[in-house]
């Protein structure tokens, strides 16, 4: 599932370019049960499935061999702070990160006290599996690194970077359906055409997320 995807646009040249080196693994691979099996029913009772400690504990040290380090492991989780993309600069500047996928209902409790140093989520509501996080977690950052995008504008210029949200962009043509082009972005005007761009920027941040231009009180 995460192949497909990596294999991909903008992060799967950059893996092709050696940019960027990310390798999955399937957990399945590290089980000792004959049956393949990596789950099993929660003690005490209840709905669905755990996932064991054993193969993942497994699989992370297999890793952690490979890459001659014990680079800190993320667990992709509901419970984690929600991911900002201040939290995905820190973790570009890293040398190295592995991520954990969970699924059913999740780890044994155990991985987490052993082996996870931090739990992340993609928003306050549950999906199946820990890959698509994974994949946004994974992509947030690969595109931060050096060279995966032709200049450090094309990212610290867009929404959040610095705290607000972009100004509006437009493409040829410059009028379409009767609805033209703000005449400043035509004149060639650079310096009027930067002072436009912060007051717009301003003013899309205060009305789709008047919440990032406030400081809230305790
Ligand atoms: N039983 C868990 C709970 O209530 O907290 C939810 C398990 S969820 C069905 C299965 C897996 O999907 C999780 O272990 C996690 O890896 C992933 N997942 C689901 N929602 C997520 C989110 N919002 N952010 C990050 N990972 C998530």
């Amino acid at each position: 599932m995460c192949e497909a995807v990596l294999r991909e646009s903008i992060v799967g040249r950059a893996r092709a370019q050696g940019l960027v080196d990310i390798r999955t693994r399937n957990i399945r691979d590290y089980t000792l049960d004959k049956h393949k099996r990596v789950d099993d029913a929660p003690y005490g009772g209840g709905y669905g499935m755990v996932m064991q400690a054993q193969p993942i504990a497994d699989c992370f040290r297999s890793l952690c061999d490979e890459w001659k380090c014990r680079p800190p492991l993320i667990y992709l989780s509901p419970q984690g702070k929600v991911l900002t993309q201040k939290k995905v600069n820190e973790l570009a500047q890293l040398p190295a990160l592995a991520l954990l996928c969970g699924h059913y209902e999740g780890v044994d409790e155990r991985v987490l006290e052993a082996l996870v140093d931090e739990e992340i989520s993609v928003g306050d509501y549950v999906l199946t599996g820990g890959e698509l996080p994974a994949l946004v977690l994974t992509d947030s950052i690969a595109r931060l690194l050096p060279g995966v995008l032709p200049a450090q504008d094309a990212y610290s210029q867009e929404s959040h970077y610095n705290g607000l949200l972009e100004h509006p962009q437009y493409t040829r043509p410059a009028v379409w359906e009767d609805r033209t082009v703000p005449e400043v972005l035509l004149n060639g005007n650079h310096a009027k055409q930067e002072a436009w761009r912060l007051e717009q920027s301003l003013e899309v941040t205060k009305r789709k997320r008047p919440d990032l231009l406030f400081l809230k009180k305790k």
